[in-house]
């Protein structure tokens, strides 16, 4: 909504013909004063793991250099494990500024929608204070819809079917929505490559330190885990570490009942991170039928190139050249006709 300013004629009359442009006084706790005031622009990325949100989110802020980045993937806003939950570099980040990844502290017990919506809503008005663009990424629905939304229940949890209250679409943000879709077979291969390469980077040694034998009885039951100990990898590899405890890293495996327990973990990580990637594309798929107005980018082609060029060895540029044409230029185009409106 545009405020346009109303014209008023001087008081005194004879200051003759001299007109001067008056923005109407409002309380700023009328109604008025809200439906009036133009609503702060925010971009949201949505979009199952592994789609590339991360990658496009700092390729669309170097397309728009005022951009700052607000994370909504719930196990990447806590300090730690950094490989696990795949937080995107510093050296990737291309200096984007960062906001929430990484920034809460474990200790400090569940970080929750709410959480999310009062840090996040203040990071958003500090943002749009220094007339930059709030661009707000990652997988996590329930953060992203108790940030956006008007009017939000800390109690009801809007993705469980028996829930009361329904998904709203009304927003106290200006929101445009880029959806980030791939076709699941091609996701599934991508993301069981992912793991292996996470394995290769380190995840590994990176849960052994983070593995705590006291939590065992708590935690045999996932539903008592907290925060980052639910983190995908954590319970597989809690698992793993009860029989063979650590210190083990460099330590090579020989056992092969050691080794089949390896690969049970990291069978059950794939399962599990495809898992998660159902239930997300369900819940992407309830905002939608709510009326969010998700802008669905195509990534498949590009994510099987990536995936073909690393089985085949060859070099990547085929597939950054088709991010490049099919995934950030159509999302450029809505985000500029976005910031034009
Ligand atoms: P939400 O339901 O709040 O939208 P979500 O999309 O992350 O969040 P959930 O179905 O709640 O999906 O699953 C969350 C679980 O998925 C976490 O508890 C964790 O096990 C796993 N998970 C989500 N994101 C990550 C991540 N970045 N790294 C590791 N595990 C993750």
């Amino acid at each position: 909504l545009t405020l346009l300013p109303t014209t008023t004629t001087s008081s005194s009359a004879t200051s003759g013909a001299r007109r001067r442009l008056r923005w109407p006084r409002m309380d700023s706790s009328s109604s008025a004063y809200h439906r009036h005031r133009r609503k702060d622009k925010v971009v949201v990325i949505v979009g199952a793991t592994g789609t590339g949100k991360s990658r496009l989110s700092v390729d669309i802020a170097t397309r728009f250099p005022f951009s700052e980045i607000i994370n909504s993937d719930k196990m990447q806003v806590y300090r730690g494990l950094d490989i696990t939950t795949n937080k995107i570099p510093i050296h990737e980040r291309l200096g984007v500024p960062h906001h929430l990844l990484g920034e809460v502290n474990p200790q400090n017990g569940e970080f929750t929608p709410s959480g999310f919506r009062s840090r996040g809503g203040s990071i958003v008005s500090d943002i749009n204070s220094r007339r930059k663009l709030p661009l707000v990424v990652g997988g996590s629905n329930s953060f992203i819809h108790a940030l956006l939304v008007d009017r939000f229940d800390p109690e009801s949890d809007v993705f469980d079917g028996s829930s009361s209250t329904s998904i709203s679409s009304e927003f106290r943000y200006n929101c445009c929505f880029l959806w980030v879709d791939v076709s699941l077979p091609v996701l599934s291969d991508y993301l069981s490559k992912r793991v292996d390469d996470m394995l290769d980077s380190g995840m590994l040694d990176e849960l052994a330190e983070f593995y705590d034998p006291e939590a065992k009885d708590l935690e045999e039951d996932s539903a008592h885990r907290t925060g980052l100990r639910k983190a995908i990898g954590v319970p597989e590899f809690d698992r793993y570490f009860r029989k063979y405890p650590p210190p083990r890293g460099m330590v090579k495996v020989t056992d092969p009942k050691e080794e089949d327990a390896y690969e049970e973990a990291v069978t059950a990580i794939k399962d599990n991170t495809c898992q998660l990637v159902k239930r997300q594309i369900g819940k992407i798929l309830n905002l939608k039928g709510a009326g969010w107005d998700l802008r669905r980018i195509d990534a498949t082609e590009a994510l099987r190139a990536a995936v073909t060029s690393e089985n085949s060895g060859t070099n990547n540029k085929k597939w950054s050249e088709i991010w490049e044409r099919q995934v950030v230029e159509s999302s450029v185009k809505i985000v500029k006709r976005f910031l034009k409106e």
